[in-house]
């Protein structure tokens, strides 16, 4: 949902927008040409109330990139690496790459979001009563003081992942001390109102409001899937505990050649049925790779391949480029996130350019069950007790 198309760079973030977005927009120009300001500014000619609800619509998204850009900038100061912000059917994201590192600075990252759209709302709301404009104008102003102030107001609700579900797993951190037993707080709270959106949505899409309560589900719907995520990340999190990529990392003890063709590489290099994914590479003269083949490619024939014997490994491999490498030192729960967020079968484990070896999908899973067989072994003289 996040992906989209670039229109820009601002402060060093890129600006995207999905294509989703512009669904939005159509909706909300329509929403608001066929009745917010029918039904506050009577008696303009039907073209102004389009023309008026489109520069309202696009102010608004403005209003929620400049909220979060007050995320995106607060956490460039805390050193956190910020990877864009991009406008999709819901507002806005901004991507930041990890958490910060204390509940204040959790807090403020946070918090200034909300802030800066209560600011954007008082400014609006300011302007709308006391600057000599005309009604056109005016009724902008109105329509931004509302719809900042709103934004401010459910942002701020305590639903992780939520700016106030942020603010709440600060707060519980701060009390506990524990970050991970904060955030499955602060994503049980998400889980919650998510589900309360989505009911309260229903029963608004059934009354006069229909658009809203459309607008709400979704939005629920999105923050119970959100925190659900992040339910599991933080059970992910717990079971591999203090366990690096690097400590996972099965060196490869075989290496496929490229120009092998994929049937003689699955009978040969796969047969034992060992390793799920090999690194690639011509010669064994040292520990640079030209890319990863697994099992699953060899059995992917590209489409105009007419000879199978034609098929080669270096046809089907993952490229080193397109291969995600982590530090030794990585954690293996952040080399498993990457691993779902960008869809691939295994990640590179990279020392100063030289492949230690790869971690692919099955070691984790074999090492969570050595996590869920210890804990019940040591559960079990406590039950006998
Ligand atoms: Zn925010």
């Amino acid at each position: 949902m996040t992906g989209g198309f670039k229109i820009g760079r601002l402060f060093g973030i890129e600006v995207r927008v999905n294509p989703t977005w512009f669904l939005i927009l159509v909706f909300l120009t329509a929403a608001l040409a066929t009745g917010f300001f029918p039904s506050s500014f009577p008696g303009w000619s039907p073209n102004s109330y389009w023309a008026v609800a489109l520069v309202a619509s696009v102010l608004l998204f403005v209003s929620v990139l400049v909220h979060e850009f007050a995320h995106a900038l607060v956490a460039q100061r805390q050193g956190i690496e910020v990877k864009g912000v991009t406008l999709f059917l819901l507002g806005g994201v901004a991507s930041i790459a990890k958490d910060p590192s204390s509940p204040g600075r959790e807090a403020l990252m946070a918090g200034v979001g909300p802030l800066t759209s209560f600011v954007l709302g008082g400014l609006s709301l300011a302007l709308f009563a006391y600057a000599p404009l005309p009604e056109f104008a005016a009724a902008v102003f109105l329509y931004l003081a509302i719809a900042n102030i709103v934004l401010a107001v459910f942002n701020l609700l305590p639903g992780y992942p939520l700016d106030g579900g942020r603010v709440l797993r600060a707060l519980l951190w701060r009390l506990s001390g524990d970050q991970r037993r904060a955030t499955r707080g602060a994503a049980w709270t998400g889980v919650v109102f998510g589900y309360g959106f989505i009911a309260l949505g229903l029963l608004m899409f059934f009354g006069p409001s229909g658009f809203s309560g459309l607008w709400l589900a979704v939005v629920g719907w999105f923050l119970t899937q959100a925190s659900r995520q992040t339910l599991t990340n933080a059970e992910l999190d717990a079971r591999l505990d203090g366990v690096t990529a690097g400590a996972l990392a099965h060196e490869p003890g075989r290496w496929v050649p490229p120009y092998v063709t994929v049937d003689h590489a699955a009978d040969t290099y796969f047969a034992a049925g060992e390793d799920r994914c090999l690194p690639v590479r011509p010669q064994d003269d040292d520990r640079l790779y030209d890319g990863v083949v697994c099992v699953d490619q060899l059995e992917r024939r590209p489409p105009q391949a007419k000879d199978l014997w034609a098929v080669r490994v270096r046809d089907v491999m993952t490229g080193a480029q397109g291969i995600i490498e982590v530090a030794p030192e990585t954690p293996a729960a952040e080399a498993a996130r990457l691993m779902g967020a960008e869809g691939a079968p295994a990640v590179a484990v990279v020392d100063n350019g030289r492949l230690v070896g790869l971690v692919d999908r099955a070691t984790i899973l074999r090492r969570v069950h050595l996590w869920q067989r210890r804990t019940s072994l040591r559960r079990e003289p406590r039950a006998a007790a």
